[in-house]
């Protein structure tokens, strides 16, 4: 598929030498099928590749790759950008282009036990395993168990609805965590429970709010 694309052999090396070399053809792929015309993908390729060589010559890793750094480049790296020419520093452009790298490289994070869920649910967890890494630093073990234990709460209380904390009641947490997983062992219990409330904790910070119902829960 790449090959529809061509590239200069710069911007070309730039793209196969980083560490986005893995995710380079399904970007194409996904350009493509997005529908957008010949140029625009090559246009947009060219944009990755300036942003690969910045990841490289930063000795940035892929998985540090987030909508946090992508605003640093737009924002910080483009204004003074000395990067070998000929390069994309177009702001729109690249903005773009980057937005949908960050849907390739998402797509190719989701962990396995979340890839059946919705899309609200996939970035509902993952926002939050991604919190208890960043700012709790737990290990990733507890990450995972902590994921699904998520998983099955937002599953069972929504199911395929939009996730809304205004209609949880402490009746719901309670229900959840003395039935969890199958209501006759306190370990797991206490496990949900805790897991329960670091959830609501993390949606505090992460949407500032705090559901009526659970006010008096922490
Ligand atoms: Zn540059």
């Amino acid at each position: 598929m790449i090959g529809l694309v061509p590239l200069r052999p710069q911007p070309q090396a730039w793209l196969w030498r980083s560490v986005l070399s893995p995710f380079a053809e399904r970007y194409c792929e996904y350009l493509v099928d997005t529908g957008y015309a010949a140029g625009t993908v090559n246009r947009y390729v060219r944009c990755a590749a300036h942003f690969a060589y910045w990841l490289t010559t930063h000795r940035i890793a892929v998985a540090s790759v987030d909508d946090r750094l992508v605003c640093r480049f737009v924002n910080d790296h483009l204004r003074r950008c000395t990067c070998p020419d000929p390069i994309p520093r177009c702001r729109t452009d690249v903005s773009a282009a980057l937005r949908h790298l960050l849907v390739v490289l998402g797509a190719c994070n989701v962990p396995r036990f979340l890839q059946a869920e919705p899309d609200s649910v996939q970035q509902e967890v993952c926002g939050f395993t991604d919190h208890l890494k960043d700012v709790c630093g737990l290990a990733e073990c507890t990450r995972y168990q902590r994921g699904r234990i998520i998983r099955d709460f937002l599953r069972q209380r929504f199911g395929r609805k939009h996730i809304d904390m205004k209609q949880l009641t402490i009746r719901d947490i309670r229900r959840f965590v003395t039935r969890y997983p199958d209501g006759c062992n306190a370990g797991a219990a206490h496990v949900a429970g805790v897991t329960l409330r670091s959830y609501l904790r993390f949606r505090t910070i992460q949407y500032k709010e705090v559901a009526p119902g659970i006010r008096t829960a922490r």
